[in-house]
Order: structure tokens, then sequence, then C-alpha cells
């Protein structure tokens, strides 16, 4: 029986070393030569075409090679009744939380206003507040989002969080479920999305939203490009009821040359980099959950699929 993997990123000869460290028995087929499908027993894949893991009759478990599993639910064929797992590691919260405090910190210093100053060679103090004057809002309060609230609390900031389930998080204030909203909104001046994609929160980062933060918030969106209508956050941007943003996932991705964000003056843009999972540390938990699956245990980060994410 086989693995069959898939991803951008060619690597294929490491990644059968990788994966034989662990697993010696486990063939490793790389998509798209699949051979016989029949003989597939696991997938590890990110965005794999859709339709290809439903020719896999004799799946036992999928393995998405991300945090996120958006990718797999985007496949309307996607076999959904088969076990799924994501990577949770605490190598990529850190990492993650090393994106978040390094852009928290440059809205919170005026870093942009500094960079456009230097540009024209203006000498001009911008008085930024103490930290514990700072409203940071984080829109989702998983595994990365604590991770970075814990540490941005700890730099001194009045850190909240939003989520669907209430959470209790010492020093950060808890808002979930869509009723508090709102509450949560208007007390953020840096709002940080870090909420998984689904149908609920596609498009969540609005006009309407952008309203109901105060005037010349800052947003830093290392999310899911979808969850982004870009059109209204240049909007905002220009008519200054947003100060600047940080954005690390598109809509389309790589972005095309012709999007606007790439030259506006009030945007920073990384190439979907704030945190990629370290693939020594991926190809070890994968590997240990593919010895799981067949002793019949449950995986470890297991994906329930009745929330989406
Ligand atoms: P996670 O542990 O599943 O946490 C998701 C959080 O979002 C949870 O707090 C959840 O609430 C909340 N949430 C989900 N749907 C919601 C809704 N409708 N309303 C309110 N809150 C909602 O996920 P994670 O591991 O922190 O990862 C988050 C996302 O980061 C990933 O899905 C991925 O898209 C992105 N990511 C990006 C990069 C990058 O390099 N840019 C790298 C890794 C991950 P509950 O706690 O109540 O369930």
């Amino acid at each position: 029986m086989a693995l069959l993997f898939h991803s951008m990123i060619k690597r294929d000869d490491w990644w059968r070393t990788q994966l034989n460290k662990h697993v010696p028995d486990l063939e490793i087929r790389f998509w798209p030569e699949i051979g016989n499908p029949d003989e597939i027993e696991f997938a590890m894949c990110f965005n794999m075409p859709h339709g290809e893991l439903a020719k896999l009759k004799n799946l036992k478990a999928v393995f998405s090679l991300g945090a996120g599993v958006d990718h797999l639910f985007a496949d309307p064929d996607f076999p959904r009744h088969i076990p799924f797992a994501r990577v949770v590691d605490d190598e990529l919260t850190s990492r993650m939380t090393e994106y978040v405090v390094q852009h928290v910190l440059n809205h919170h210093r005026y870093q942009h206003q500094y960079d456009a100053q230097q540009r024209e060679k203006i000498w001009q103090e911008n008085h930024a507040p103490a930290a514990r004057e700072r409203k940071v809002g984080i829109l989702g309060l998983g595994t990365l989002g604590q991770g970075a609230a814990t540490t941005l609390k700890y730099l001194g900031f009045d850190v909240a969080g939003w989520s669907r389930s209430p959470k209790d998080i010492d020093g950060v204030t808890n808002f979930h479920g869509g009723d508090q909203l709102d509450a949560f909104l208007a007390r953020t001046e840096i709002l940080i999305c870090l909420l998984p994609l689904t149908a609920e929160t596609r498009d969540i980062m609005n006009a309407e939203l952008f309203s109901k933060l105060p005037e010349g918030a800052a947003i830093i969106n290392p999310g899911r490009g979808p969850h982004l209508v870009e059109e209204d956050l240049i909007t905002a941007l220009d008519s200054g009821h947003l100060s600047a943003a940080t954005l690390d996932v598109f809509r389309t991705e790589p972005m095309p040359q012709d999007n606007p964000l790439w030259s506006h003056p009030k945007v920073r843009i990384t190439p979907h980099v704030a945190s990629i999972a370290n693939p020594d540390r991926v190809a070890a938990l994968i590997a240990k959950n593919i010895i799981r699956a067949r002793k019949g245990e449950p995986l470890v980060n297991q994906v329930d699929t009745t929330k989406g994410y």
C-alpha cells in the first residue's frame, strides 16, 4: 500500500527519505504519477487538484501539509467521511507569533509613516501611546491566535480576541459569537485576522466591518486571502478611515502584477510567508499519524468536519 504526495514544492526525494525514516515500508508516490489508485492508503497534500482524492477508493486518512484545511473543503468531491488531520506545531505557532508581533509593533510605532517621511526627507516625530494604551484585537483565538495573544499581552498590549466559543486566557479579553463582534471591533485599533477560511468567515473583512473599527485603525491579515474584500480595504485606506494594512495572503496567489495593492502607499505586502511549516517537523508529525492510522487509532489533530476547520 502507498501514500500519495502532492505539493507545489518539488522536493520528491527529500520527502521520500524523511517519511521512510519513520515508516520504512511505506511506498511514496508523487502526483500525478498515481499508479494503481486502489493501492493508495494515505494522501498528504496542499491544494491537490479537485476530484483527485475522490478517485482513491481505499484511502484511510488524508494529511494537510499546513494548518489550514480550506483547500480540502474547497474540493466538492473531497471524501469527507475519511479522517483527515492538519498541522499543529509549536514552531509554526511561534513563527506566526513573530510575524504578528513584528507588524503590530510597526503599526503601533507608526513605522509606515516614518517610511513615507524618509522618502520625503521629513524629520517629524509621531508619538505612539504606551503599549498598555494600545488596543489590539485578534479575530480567531485558536492555536495561532492564542500564541500571538499571549505574547502581545506579555509585551504590555491591551489584547482582546474573538472566537466562536468562549475562551479563558489570562489577561486577554474574550468576545465570542456574532452578537459580540461589534463590541470587539469598536475597541480594536490594530486588527489581526487568524481565522480559518470557512463559509462563515469568507469576506468577513469588508466595508461594514471596517466602518465598525475606530478611525485610524490598522489591519494585519495572515489568515487567508478571501477573508478580505480587497476593494473595500483600498476604499477604507483612501478615505483615511483605516491608517494602514499589512497583508500576507491574497485572493489570488501569487498576486497578479496589476493588483493595486502592490503599489498602495499604506499597504505592506509579504508573499504568504507569515508562518511556513518546517518540512522536517511536518514529515515527523505525519509519519506518527500514519502509524496511528495503521493501528486504527484516532489521528492527532484530526479535523472536526462538522465545524469545517
Ligand atoms: P484553529 O486552531 O482552528 O483556530 C481557529 C480560530 O478561529 C478558533 O478560535 C475558532 O473559534 C475561530 N473561528 C472559526 N470560525 C469562527 C467563526 N465563524 N466565528 C468566530 N470565530 C471563529 O486554527 P489555527 O491553527 O489558529 O490557524 C488559523 C488559520 O491561520 C489557518 O486556518 C490558516 O488559514 C491560517 N494560517 C496562515 C499561515 C500563513 O503563513 N499566512 C500559516 C498558518 C496558518 P473556536 O476556538 O471557538 O473554535
